[in-house]
């Protein structure tokens, strides 16, 4: 099933391209934020018509982002925004073309919203999610402390939730060192102690992926986390097949989670290229996870290619890739897309049990120490027999 039509998405990519036809700083930062604001909004913009044809006040939105509102809904086109671009530089109106290409199959808030109530979607319902992996603390480029995210997990009624601080690989979101992760995991150990069962916060690290598709950290060092999401963070712009890069990621050692595969952002950055059915194939054969991240700006992957990781065959994983407690909410954005997608929910490891999900990350942790650096098994070994299960697994479901 396709989302259906999105007026609120229109509405904010026009005041993306309305944005774009700035000479002012102040005035395209003011767009941007009014188109923000519109893609945030939990109804479709059509319910904000009062009967006198005015719009009902929305913060962060002036007079000439609602003139652009108000023409939409009376035409389904701006003639504000048709003006201002014919008057731009044809730089500017490339530049705008461009990024056009790049908000495919975003979902406002409201589709969100719709998309979470529809009960003929087939795909997880709300309420089986039980817990988030991928989130930032302060120990690297987050803004609040663990306890502080694990509360609030425990508070949306999750069971467990992963700390996922950058790798050290990775200064520019203060990625955390060995010596710092060895004090986290202590942080982490007394704050279960305090849950006492009630809830479990796992050790888990957000490793970048480097241009060759090895990881920003050693073998050994991941053999000590519990959840490995493995991301890329550069050559985002490229327009080269990086299909190699992303295959060989899913397949270091150790690996849970193929973290916002694309690293894609809504109207600025396409993110990367790569044939992904075939990414997904070796995922599938890891037995690692596609992310969808929520985070409104990557909806990463969205949920027509989770369709396609789905016929691969591979588990998915929806996580906020919070970097405050109020950005958790973003793991809805992420159920919305495996809704649509109609992911089967058992495919979801963030359904699974506490029990079950350690089970799985543990098999990981254990093939590392077991097996040094070698990735595969030499002979019809056990691996090849997981392989062969896993994929029928993924046929039945
Ligand atoms: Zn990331």
């Amino acid at each position: 099933m396709a989302a259906a039509p999105d007026t609120n998405r229109l509405v904010a990519s026009l005041l993306r391209d309305l944005a774009a036809a700035q000479t002012s700083e102040q005035r395209r930062w003011g767009y941007k934020r009014a188109a923000a604001a519109i893609l945030d909004l939990p109804e479709p913009l059509e319910r904000y018509v009062e009967s006198d044809g005015s719009l009902r006040k929305i913060p962060n939105i002036g007079p000439s982002s609602t003139r652009v509102i108000l023409e939409v809904l009376r035409t389904g086109r701006s003639a504000t925004v048709d003006a201002a671009l014919a008057e731009s530089p044809t730089r500017t109106r490339a530049d705008v073309d461009r990024r056009r290409a790049w908000r495919s199959n975003f979902l406002s808030g409201a589709q969100v919203a719709a998309a979470l109530r529809d009960p003929t979607l087939r795909g997880p319902r709300p309420s089986a999610y039980r817990g988030d992996l991928q989130m930032h603390s302060t120990w690297s480029d987050g803004r609040e402390p663990i306890v502080a995210l694990a509360d609030a997990c425990l508070s949306r009624g999750y069971r467990y939730c992963a700390i996922t601080d950058h790798s050290y690989g990775l200064p520019i979101a203060h990625g955390v060192s060995m010596e710092d992760l060895r004090r986290q995991h202590a942080e982490i150990d007394a704050a279960n102690a305090r849950y006492a069962g009630r809830f479990r916060v796992l050790k888990g690290i957000e490793a970048n992926i480097r241009a060759d598709g090895t990881l920003d950290m050693t073998e050994v060092e991941r053999a000590d986390l519990e959840i490995v999401v493995a991301s890329p963070h550069s050559a985002l712009r490229s327009a080269a097949d990086q299909t190699a890069r992303m295959i060989s990621a899913v397949q270091q050692p150790g690996v849970h989670i193929l973290g916002h595969p694309r690293g894609r952002m809504f109207s600025s950055r396409p993110g990367i290229q790569a044939d992904w059915e075939a990414v997904f194939r070796a995922a599938a054969d890891a037995d690692v996870a596609i992310e969808i991240d929520g985070d409104p700006s990557r909806q990463d992957i969205d949920f027509e290619l989770a369709r396609v990781a789905v016929r691969a065959g591979c588990l998915i994983a929806l996580d906020s890739d919070a970097h405050a407690p109020g950005e958790l909410a973003y793991a809805e954005i992420a159920l919305a897309h495996a809704r649509l997608a109609g992911v089967p929910s058992s495919r979801v490891i963030n359904t699974w049990s506490l029990d079950r999900l350690l089970a799985w990350s543990a098999a990981r942790q254990a093939a590392i120490r077991s097996t040094g650096s070698a990735p595969s098994a030499p002979d019809g070994s056990d691996r090849q027999r997981d392989r062969a299960s896993r994929r029928s697994r993924g046929a039945r479901s």
